[in-house]
């Protein structure tokens, strides 16, 4: 085994791969751009280079840097974790011709496996069955167009070298195509490098149904049984669990003999995960074959009670495989979750911010049946640069009702706040019927997406009496800071320290809750607060301890409680649940009402990649007028009626900040 490790990536796979590397006697050197500077994964590791700057194609996808990287710290072998550089067979290339070890496979099966549309060919010819479709090298709309019409709508166009759901669209009728295959071609451009697309059958209501493989340099491949990854968003997985359940297990088998077939056609080293799709139809078929560890590979960690970055460190230096298939068992069910700091409610944009709430459960009760993987604490900023996860959430069972119940159970005991997570949205996943009936298919989140967002209800009671308090007390810097700044004598942010009002004199506290607006009467009452809620009269009194926390007495009962702002929005966590409120502050409001059109400003920071517009256009409501790039996804603007674009203020390659006008709109019924 070799000495010294680099890991070139970052986040919370970063962490895991030192975390293994570590106990294995191994020295580890991280990697980091200036916008990681305090990052866990720095920490984690011996040491830390840094290589560039926050973006990710000059810092975490610049291949010179972390080879020379390597080189400085006398690394003598590099994990590139997956994203990033993991299946660039140039990378991969470039390690070892510095004389270093890549832990994953050979360069080559990187390329075939890369090109979806070459995989698909060489996967054929080994006989494995693969998605009806083309995967030809004739690109122009004309053959793209034939091929779909032969296979037959509604078809799916793909980017070859796709990868993470992006540069994929939907073709319901050929009227369609020409703008799908501009679209997915400027994505898979911009994203890739390279426009190649091919087109493939849409398949109605799947199964996501991979194969982990794990192959050595001495001719030992086998499977490590299979996962279930169906529950998606935009094509990208947020549940996966492992084994996949209700599979007839000839079929199971059928599967793993596929993907060691397809393992062994490609000459394959290392870990690889081979892609299926299960259809209603009973048979599967060969989707892709990731040449990397996935993030998933955690589940099947969990069932076969194994370390695969073990597996693969030992694999990269030239042992045999740790285990062989009549060695491996699959033992109990395993379920993962995917905390994003994204917002489910906004078709799932990534949103960056400041976790001011991060707290895990302590798991030391669970005996091993809980692990939680992350690459950040409480404190540390969501970068909008990369991927927007923040943890993963593993859990074990016996059985896959007793996973599921875990599952639920961990995830009310996490509290985060400061940024928008799927938290809740992962919370209703686990709670839903269907979920824990098994009945999953990748259409599982659009099928049931109204229940699962289903809007918090007005607040209770107490969650609305913490929040008075917490404006009443005020205990918070930054609410004192917001008082200091702010000029209005009206706002409830004075109210901090040393508030003292005759008892007779009443102040109102005013939040919008949800689409509502309640309004707290408060009077002053010896050491506390008498608050007028909609209910009836409470005696609320407390503290902020210097931790932030707030100790509350609401009618006799002492409550503990977290109150994070963000803004004028509170996010009150206790009594396992959380709300946000916003306080009304009549300065904002006024503000609030010379805000640009909405739809018209940028929803996060990003890079803007497309103009559709001149000024002066005239466009039809939900017309594109400008793509935005963020958090490796596009986002379009689109018209929020019929009208004319007076002035265009960005250019394609300009970043913009969150809120910043992209253009100025007239409204058709504005200027009628
Ligand atoms: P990526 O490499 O971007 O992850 P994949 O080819 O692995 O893309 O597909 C991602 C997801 O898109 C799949 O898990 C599945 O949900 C959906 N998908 C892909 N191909 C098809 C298809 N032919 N029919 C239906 N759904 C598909």
């Amino acid at each position: 085994m070799f000495g010294k490790l680099l890991i070139a990536n970052r986040g919370e796979i970063a962490c895991r791969v030192v975390r293994t590397a570590k106990a294995l006697g191994l020295r580890t050197v991280a990697v980091f751009s200036e916008a990681d500077r305090d990052a866990l994964h720095v920490a984690a590791a011996d040491e830390a280079e840094c290589i560039g700057p926050a973006p990710a194609a000059d810092s975490y996808l610049n291949i010179d840097a972390i080879v020379e990287a390597a080189r400085r710290s006398a690394a003598e072998a590099v994990h590139p974790g997956y994203g990033f550089l993991a299946e660039n067979a140039d990378f991969a290339e470039a390690v070892e011709k510095a004389g270093l070890v890549f832990v994953g496979p050979p360069a080559g099966a990187i390329r075939a496996m890369g090109d979806k549309s070459v995989a698909k060919a060489i996967m054929e010819k080994a006989g494995v069955p693969v998605v009806p479709g083309y995967h030809g090298a004739g690109q122009d709309l004309a053959t793209l167009g034939k091929a779909a019409q032969k296979i037959g709508y509604p078809v799916l166009v793909k980017a070859c070298k796709g990868g993470g759901g992006r540069g994929m669209r939907i073709v319901e009728d050929p009227a369609a195509l020409k703008a799908a295959v501009a679209a997915c071609r400027r994505e898979a451009r911009a994203a890739f490098g390279d426009g190649a697309l091919l087109v493939e059958k849409y398949l109605s209501r799947p199964r996501h149904v991979e194969v982990q493989v794990f192959a050595d340099s001495h001719g030992n491949a086998v499977h490590l049984f299979d996962r279930d990854c169906s529950i998606q968003r935009r094509h990208q997985k947020v549940i996966e669990e492992a084994p996949a359940s209700a599979l007839p297990g000839r079929l199971r088998d059928e599967m793993a003999e596929a993907a060691l077939a397809a393992a062994r056609a490609i000459g394959y080293v290392g870990a690889g995960t081979v892609e299926f799709l299960f259809a209603e139809d009973g048979r599967f078929y060969f989707m892709e074959m990731n040449t990397r560890l996935q993030v998933e590979h955690t589940v099947t960690e969990m069932l076969v009670d194994a370390d695969l970055v073990a597996w693969q460190l030992a694999v990269a230096a030239g042992e045999t495989l740790p285990r062989r298939q009549g060695e491996l068992e699959a033992a109990g069910h395993a379920i993962e979750a995917r905390l994003y700091a994204e917002d489910p409610e906004r078709d799932f944009l990534p949103c960056g911010g400041r976790l001011e709430r991060f707290r895990l459960p302590d798991l030391d009760g669970y005996a091993g049946s809980v692990r939680i993987d992350t690459g950040v604490r409480e404190g540390d900023d969501i970068p909008i640069h990369y991927d927007p996860l923040i943890a993963k959430v593993i859990v074990w069972g016996e059985t896959r009702p007793r996973a599921v119940q875990r599952l639920g159970r961990v995830l009310a005991d996490i509290q985060v706040a400061g940024v928008v997570t799927n938290l809740d949205f992962l919370r209703a996943i686990a709670a839903h019927p269907a979920f824990a009936a098994g009945d999953v298919d990748t259409g599982f989140i659009d099928r049931h997406l109204a229940g699962l967002l289903a809007r918090e209800e007005a607040a209770p009671e107490r969650m609305l009496a913490l929040a008075c308090l917490e404006v009443l007390l005020g205990g918070a810097a930054e609410a004192r800071r917001a008082a200091l700044r702010s000029a209005d004598p009206q706002s409830p942010w004075h109210l901090t320290n040393g508030w003292r009002l005759n008892e007779d004199s009443r102040h109102v506290l005013t939040f919008v809750d949800g689409a509502a607006e309640v309004a707290v009467p408060v009077r002053y009452r010896g050491r506390g607060f008498l608050l007028e809620l909609p209910s009836g009269p409470m005696a609320a009194g407390g503290e902020i301890d210097d931790a932030g926390t707030l100790i509350a007495d609401l009618a006799g009962t002492r409550i503990q409680a977290t109150v994070s702002r963000q803004g004028s929005q509170l996010t009150v966590i206790a009594f396992g649940t959380r709300h946000t409120l916003t306080v009304v502050d009549p300065a904002a409001l006024a503000a609030g009402q010379e805000a640009p059109a909405a739809g018209l400003t940028a929803p996060m920071p990003g890079k803007v990649v497309q103009v559709e517009v001149k000024p002066g256009a005239r466009v039809r409501r939900g017309a594109t007028l400008v793509v935005l790039e963020a958090m490796k996804m596009e986002h379009a603007i689109t018209a929020p009626a019929d009208g004319t674009v007076v002035e265009v203020h960005f250019r394609p390659g300009d970043q913009v900040e969150e809120g910043a006008e992209l253009l100025s709109f007239d409204d058709d019924e504005d200027s009628a």
